[in-house]
């Protein structure tokens, strides 16, 4: 079997105890199966992204073992490919441009109903506003939204996906009424961005050949997204293993903004890359 995985950091902050599990777990995973492990930096947001944290994340995961081919791939670099999948969504009728801020989502959506989710995957449900607009009336500055509707009966028959992580192992098919009523019209391009996260991950994932798609838990609904739009553009429906999350002592999920817990900061007051593997609650290497 092919085993082809990668760990796509965006460099927007320094690597923290989550990004170090996550990256071993694939390097490990791929290394066992005599596979291929790659290196992409998600650096899609040029404002947040910075080289500095770059150059920082490959120095971090260099001290802490894991080993990739050369060149890394720039998600900044794949616009074309972002474009031509765009087209190629707008071509099949899916697409409508958005004009509307996280204000007008927030009124729009209004008060919240018992049992009816409010947040999916990509956010606060988008509560349909610009669907009316077709994409001959794209404007600068609109991000674009798939319309769920459309794309499941685009689709056809939804596609299965399979997942190994334990908390969700098994093969997974995609349910219509779970993608409109908890994942909705999500973007597929964001406002003076050339493609939204979903659709990159899944159009980089294809460009690396990628077989295994190893992170977080705290992905697996995003997962839905993906396979979908995989789907949709005619990909193959990589394999995914979302594993365990690294947590605060409050038992929070860390983020980038959880400086405290960078790896920069254990390696300076003189951690080793062990001392790192224990922390995370890996066996020692
Ligand atoms: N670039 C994404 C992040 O930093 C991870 C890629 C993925 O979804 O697998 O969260």
């Amino acid at each position: 079997m092919i085993f082809r995985t990668r760990f796509a950091p965006s460099p927007t902050g320094l690597l923290h105890l989550g990004h170090a599990f996550s990256a071993l777990t694939a390097y490990e995973m791929a290394r066992a199966a005599h596979g291929t492990f790659l290196l992409r930096m998600d650096d899609i947001d040029r404002v947040r992204s910075k080289p500095e944290y770059e150059v920082q994340a490959k120095q971090d995961l260099h001290w802490l073992g894991v080993r990739w081919p050369e060149p890394v791939m720039q998600q900044s670099r794949s616009e074309p490919r972002f474009r031509a999948a765009l087209d190629e969504l707008a071509a099949l009728g899916l697409l409508y441009p958005c004009s509307c801020s996280r204000a007008d989502i927030d009124a729009a959506a209004g008060a919240p109903q018992e049992g009816v989710p409010t947040h999916g995957p990509d956010g606060r449900i988008y509560p349909g506003t610009c669907r009316h607009r077709s994409m001959e009336s794209y404007l600068e500055g609109d991000a674009v939204r798939l319309d769920m509707a459309k794309a499941i009966v685009a689709a056809g028959p939804l596609p299965q996906f399979t997942e190994t992580g334990a908390a969700f192992e098994g093969r997974h098919t995609l349910q219509a009424e779970d993608l409109l009523t908890t994942v909705g019209d999500v973007a597929v391009a964001r406002r003076g961005m050339a493609a939204a996260y979903h659709l990159c991950v899944v159009v980089d994932d294809h460009a690396q050949d990628i077989t295994h798609v190893i992170r977080g838990e705290d992905l697996f609904d995003a997962t839905r997204i993906h396979v979908l739009l995989a789907h949709l553009l005619r990909l193959p429906v990589p394999e995914y293993h979302h594993h365990r999350l690294i947590r605060d002592a409050a038992g929070k999920r860390l983020a980038k903004r959880d400086d405290a817990r960078a790896i920069r900061l254990f390696r300076d007051q003189g951690a080793t890359p062990e001392d790192i593997r224990a922390m995370v609650g890996l066996p020692s290497s």
